[in-house]
């Protein structure tokens, strides 16, 4: 038996011979094993690169370097970064299926109610859209298709464990990238202002049931509602904010932020010292997203745009209004090297 082992030439002992000994020299000589790894790290990391470039645009280098030069002077004690929540802070694609919005994803109780909202969009949408309409009477129209929503969201009696329930069967994530995004910033006391023309409540079940945390420096400029004491909601807080109107103006529309309980969410910073950051990092997915910073006196912005689809259609535009674009629903993480390149600096 032993003999047969030893003197056999079946493809199974060869191999088995071969992995001795290539273990044996291996062991003798280390440096190969390090120079391997080496190799195949710098490969990983090169690809990354690779894949970060791809999904990168910069139409101009320079202006973009010259404004990253007058932040990074001042430093974070300047700065605020403003976001978009839709599309921007959440993936555009889930598991290969177009992941759900804020606002489409509210079921109330009610799915008679759902169905007159649908009914709603489908009449307001097209005129949101139409470019003949001027912004005058395109504002009204919006003022007047926000309203006839809150009042049915009142009128079907929604409560807060109808956005629970709607925000946990959603089909909704955040990019990779914006927890950490978020967490440097905290560290560096730099206000982040989600602007939506959605709901605050609904936004903010989003971020503790998919992020299950919350952040002292990030602050959600959008309708808030009340509810009764058994959970309904009875009205709206503040002035309604639209998709024509969420801008820092909307600072001073907006009901002040409390959570749940009623208490603040801790912001340091309040309006008015938010308004003295005048460098500004804007994230958005639309170009009508640039007009976040409406009503800020800002020395310097960078615009940050997600073209996350008709990429061909669309680049163009995007690429002359956004000083970086970020392609195919791309993680945050290029974003997050921008402003830690802006934060490790001189006024720091
Ligand atoms: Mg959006």
């Amino acid at each position: 038996m032993s003999y047969r082992l030893l003197h056999t030439t079946s493809p199974f002992v060869i191999k088995t011979r071969f992995r001795f000994r290539l273990v044996g020299w291996l062991v003798k000589n280390p440096a190969f094993i390090r120079v391997w790894c080496c190799k195949n790290c710098y490969r990983t990391a090169a690809r990354i690169e690779m894949a970060k470039a791809d999904s990168l645009v910069i139409l101009d280098k320079d202006s973009l370097e010259k404004k990253k030069t007058a932040i990074c002077n001042t430093g974070s004690k300047k700065l605020q970064v403003i976001a978009d929540f839709d599309a921007t802070l959440t993936r555009y694609w889930i598991n290969g299926q177009r992941g759900q919005t804020s606002h489409g994803l509210l079921q109330q109780e009610n799915p008679e109610y759902d169905d007159k909202r649908q009914k709603l969009y489908e009449y307001y949408h097209p005129l949101e859209i139409c470019p003949t309409i001027s912004i005058e009477e395109k504002t009204k129209l919006m003022e007047e298709w926000w309203e006839k929503s809150h009042a049915l969201l009142i009128e079907g009696g929604l409560t807060y464990s109808a956005i629970k329930m709607s925000v946990s069967n959603a089909l909704i994530a955040f990019r990779e990238g914006v927890v950490e995004l978020f967490e440097y910033l905290e560290e560096r006391d730099v206000p982040v202002l989600i602007f939506s023309a959605g709901l605050a409540d609904i936004i903010e079940e989003v971020l503790k049931q998919k992020l299950h945390r919350s952040f002292k420096n990030v602050k959600i400029i959008s309708n808030r509602m009340t509810f009764d004491t058994d959970g309904r909601l009875v009205s709206f807080k503040g002035k309604t904010i639209h998709v024509l109107n969420k801008n820092e103006h909307a600072l001073d529309m907006a009901a002040p932020i409390h959570d749940q309980s009623g208490v603040s969410n801790g912001l340091t910073d309040d309006n008015a010292s938010v308004k003295t950051r005048t460098n500004v990092i804007l994230l958005g997915d639309h170009i009508g997203d640039l007009g976040m910073s409406d009503g800020l006196k800002y020395e310097n912005r960078i615009a940050v745009g997600f073209l996350n689809d008709n990429i061909d259609k669309s680049l163009a535009s995007y690429q002359k209004a956004f000083d970086v674009v970020y392609l195919n629903d791309a993680p945050m993480w290029g974003v997050l090297d921008l402003v830690s390149d802006l934060c490790s600096s001189r006024g720091d």
